[in-house]
């Protein structure tokens, strides 16, 4: 497509023709030939780094720094073991550290691929949900608030729609937007007839059709506008990797001190005083804990993701794990979305239908009786509206019937078909001349028709209040019109909502022929109501599950809804909501000052008739009581909610990219079970991120202590400081990585959740890298005293001794595995398999650097007698019972038994 094409300057049939297109779009053939021409609908990918960059930035490490200095050293001292295991050391902790970021890497590009966004446009005249990748120029795309543009569009329709074009232009306020052309020479901001690829629609509905797409759209053109790298990262992370900076350097601080203390105080050799120091440094510094801290969080993502909770924002996986209220929506949510209509209130009528899903079969009977109907009139009004006043379509698909569009108007298009016993397109010789969308904020929707007798009607349906404020008659039993008797109808829709059914009216009014456009001003005090109808929508079996689960994780789960009170109530109750008896309606939340709302939105779990605005408030209240609040959203009105809330949660399938774009977490399929896995997730990165910690502290300072206590002291240390090394490049890629893959341990979900400002370092943590880090001195040097003392020579005593602490790291891992609970259990001792995989990969190495010849002349070790590895082995259980018997005491006094909320 040559620049010069200027779509914005010809009217749309002029456009249609240039890009060889119809209004009832391509047909699927030639749409995958402009496909192959075209190339997919994509932004240039981000040039990643190359394989070898990547490599090579792992070397850029302070830690490699000491390591690739001392080697040197050591070479140039001539230790030409010391320098090998030093290489070897620093080569292992650069491909580990290459292979973990490529896994993590590898887990968010499956994330940005879960998250591609969508497009609906018309292929061999249907209207279908395509990536928006696959579209091609010609195709029509329909477009509706909320939508982020797919593609660059030339409007041939529009209706109040509005577009935020700051991507673009810069310009924050939402331009309007319209089919008519404008000039030539319009800068890109005054196309008001074009709908540019990567704007937001903020308001309105249109269609038009596609004059650019990938690299040739406006936004492709501007180089730098490439897709964002997200970090793998979140604050608590960061906070570590701080940490773990500063703790570098205090090491080396004492490195460097002990160096100079054992040179000129301890007269020691420098060559052995040096390798010494080096051990310690390697031993000590936490080189590789930022690593396996990302791998914990990258395997969080991918968890979530399999259990439908897409991470958006990946701070949002600590957000997650200390969510103490769920503010969630109750359609498609709580429920499962499937309608069926099942009550028709008409005036003096009840009529309860039957039937299956979505097919348009089924029988309508008198209320309760088995009579059949005869007054036809009364029933045909009711599909016409049913059926006019409605954007779904129902296709039949291999065992039964499915909707394309909105689940409640799908029912409506069945219940058409079973009272007029067409299941295609009944009333198919009216055609829609102008529209009213459904909107949450006036919670109506209407449309225009005309036949071709020259008959012109107004069709609208809606929420009863909203409806019903607009009629001035309803619809009599002989066809004309009587008085309308609001209180007769308040009553009727309290009592189909009392039964968990969702209400709503349906009214109309005939107008001339020449009326062709709809306005709000059309509607008022004008409508003669045709009567209510009651749709079921089952609650979802696993969200009651989910909500009981979240309630024993000590997290209040609150219903927010535009439906009506008395159905949300209902609805409520089956799902197992805690307070169900009082409900707070949006008017409620309207008349109350912010502290009120706070000091009421705590106790009260049912929230109806609400809106956008008030979920904002909402969120603000709960928050002033200091709770942290995920909270769902679909519109592009509850994006502001959604960024305000502590974990913001969009609706993957009926959500608006708007509402996609502000949250943290996009539920795949829409169901509450989903937010709770996505929070015991949460839970459990939490604490997989502070078993990694727990456990690779006291590891690294008991075997440091070894060293600086022995050098300290002048004694022979009891592990060599290449045996040192040898630990470090065994455990490093196996033990401190193993914690990463943790399962949610049972107890993960009962108990309350976790402040937000709790600190990673507690006091209980600081306490136990002081006891592991005694007992592991302790159990160091007294294997390795009583070996001398059997007058074993230094060599065997110093190979026990290092076998002493790789044994005590096993069996400190299988202690950090369970921090909720005991150690104790048949499921904490079977383990898994990546565990059961370290511990064979450390024991055969273990195994061949003690017994095989060729090691043990590197390493200076020797083959260890059976009973001191039995030995070995004890010493390593009575640390296990001393650990655990410790945490035993603390689990008992910290928090009461479970099942008391406290
Ligand atoms: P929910 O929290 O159940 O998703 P909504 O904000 O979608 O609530 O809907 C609120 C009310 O608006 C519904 O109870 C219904 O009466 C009415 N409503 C919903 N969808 C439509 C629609 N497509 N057309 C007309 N009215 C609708
Ligand atoms: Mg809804």
């Amino acid at each position: 497509m040559s620049r010069a094409f200027a779509p914005h300057a010809l009217v749309p049939a002029e456009v249609l023709e240039q890009m060889a297109a119809t209004p009832e779009g391509l047909s699927s053939d030639e749409a995958a030939r402009r496909l192959a021409a075209h190339g997919p609908n994509r932004a240039p990918e981000m040039q990643g780094r190359g394989a070898i960059l990547r490599f090579l930035g792992h070397f850029h490490n302070v830690l490699i720094y000491v390591l690739i200095g001392s080697a040197m050293v050591t070479a140039a001292l001539r230790h030409w073991v010391d320098t090998g295991v030093i290489m070897a050391v620093v080569l292992v902790n650069a491909v580990i550290g290459f292979l973990q970021e490529g896994r993590a890497e590898r887990a968010m590009d499956a994330i940005r691929e879960m998250l591609a966004p969508h497009a609906t446009a018309l292929r061999d005249g249907q209207r279908k949900s395509l990536d928006a990748a696959d579209l091609v120029p010609g195709d029509i795309v329909l477009i509706e608030a909320g939508d982020r543009v797919p593609a660059d569009l030339r409007l041939t329709d529009g209706r109040g729609l509005r577009a935020e074009e700051a991507i673009l232009t810069g310009e924050s306020v939402p331009v309007h937007k319209g089919p008519e052309a404008v000039e030539a020479e319009a800068a890109l901001g005054d196309r008001s007839c074009m709908l540019f690829s990567g704007t937001l629609v903020v308001s309105g509905t249109g269609r038009g059709v596609v004059v650019a797409t990938g690299r040739a759209t406006e936004i492709g053109q501007i180089s730098d506008m490439l897709t964002r790298v997200q970090t793998l990262t979140t604050p608590l992370l960061q906070q570590m990797d701080v940490f773990a900076r500063w703790l570098t350097v205090f090491i080396l601080l004492i490195a460097a001190s002990l160096l100079v203390y054992g040179y000129f105080v301890g007269h020691m050799p420098f060559a052995d005083l040096f390798m010494a120091v080096v051990g310690l440094s390697v031993a000590a510094i936490p080189e590789g804990l930022p690593a396996v801290l990302t791998i914990t969080l990258a395997v969080g993502v991918q968890a979530m993701a399999r259990r439908n909770a897409i991470v958006r924002r990946l701070p949002a996986i600590e957000t997650l794990g200390a969510v103490s209220v769920i503010c969630t929506d109750k359609t498609g949510t709580l429920t499962r979305n499937e309608m069926m209509a099942a009550t028709l209130a008409a005036p003096g009528h009840v009529f309860s239908v039957s039937g299956e899903g979505y097919a348009p079969e089924g029988g309508l009977r008198h209320g309760d009786t088995d009579r059949p109907v005869e007054d036809h009139g009364t029933l045909e009004a009711f599909a016409r509206a049913a059926a006019l006043c409605n954007d779904a379509r129902l296709r039949r698909v291999e065992g039964g019937w499915h909707v394309v569009g909105d689940p409640m108007e799908g029912a409506l298009v069945a219940l058409a078909g079973k009272i007029t016993e067409d299941p295609g397109q009944p009333f198919a010789g009216w055609s829609r001349t102008d529209t009213i969308p459904f909107d949450a904020a006036h919670r109506y929707m209407a449309v225009l028709h005309h036949d071709h007798e020259g008959h012109a009607a107004i069709h609208v349906k809606g929420a009863p209040e909203a409806v019903l404020s607009m009629c001035r008659a309803q619809r009599g039993l002989d066809g004309g019109t009587e008085p309308l008797d609001q209180a007769h109808w308040h009553a009727m829709v309290e009592r189909l909502a009392a039964q968990g059914e969702r209400v709503i009216a349906i009214a109309m009014r005939s107008v001339p022929q020449d009326h062709t456009i709809l306005n709000a001003a059309d509607l008022e005090g004008t409508l003669t109501l045709i009567g209510l109808i009651g749709l079921i929508d089952p609650p979802r079996p696993e969200a009651i599950k989910a909500v009981a689960e979240c309630h024993a994780a000590g997290i209040d789960v609150k219903m927010i809804t535009g439906d009506h009170a008395a159905t949300a109530r209902a609805i409520a109750e089956t799902i197992g909501l805690t307070n169900c008896r009082e409900v707070l309606t949006g008017a409620d939340i309207a008349a109350m000052s912010d502290s009120a709302l706070a000091e009421a939105a705590v106790g009260v779990d049912v929230f109806a008739r609400t809106s956008p605005a008030d979920k904002l408030r909402l969120v603000d209240a709960l928050q002033s009581r200091g709770l942290t609040v995920a909270m769902t959203g679909d519109g592009v009105n509850d994006a502001p909610a959604l960024k305000r809330a502590d974990a913001g949660i969009a609706m993957g399938r009926k959500g608006s990219a708007a509402a996609k774009e502000a949250a943290d977490l996009v539920l795949a399929d829409d169901n509450f079970a989903s937010i709770a896995a996505a929070v015991r997730e949460g839970r459990t990165v939490f604490d997989n991120i502070k078993k990694v910690i727990s456990w690779t502290l006291p590891t690294s300072f008991g075997e440091a202590a070894t060293v600086v206590v022995a050098l300290f002291a002048g004694l022979a240390l009891p592990v060599t400081a290449v045996q040192i090394l040898w630990i470090n490049l065994v455990t490093a890629a196996t033990l401190g990585l193993a914690l990463a893959f943790e399962p949610s341990e049972p107890g993960t979900m009962r108990h309350p959740p976790r402040p937000r400002s709790a600190p990673l370092l507690t006091g209980g943590l600081v306490w136990h890298i002081v006891l592991v880090s005694a007992l592991f001195l302790s159990a160091g040097f007294g294997v390795f005293f009583y070996a001398l003392d059997r007058g074993y020579p230094l060599p065997l005593a110093q190979t026990i001794a290092m076998n002493t602490l790789v044994v005590l790291e096993l069996f400190h891992l299988f202690f950090i595995r369970n921090i909720h609970g005991t150690s104790l259990t048949w499921a904490a001792v079977r383990g898994t398999p990546v565990i059961w995989a370290c511990i064979v990969v450390v024991v055969a190495a273990q195994a061949a650097i003690t017994y095989l010849a060729p090691l043990q002349e590197i390493f200076g070790t020797q083959a260890v007698p059976p009973r001191d590895g039995l030995l070995i082995v004890v010493i390593g259980m009575v640390f296990f019972a001393l650990i655990e018997t410790e945490k035993q005491m603390r689990l008992a006094f910290r928090s009461p038994p479970a099942g008391i909320k406290t």
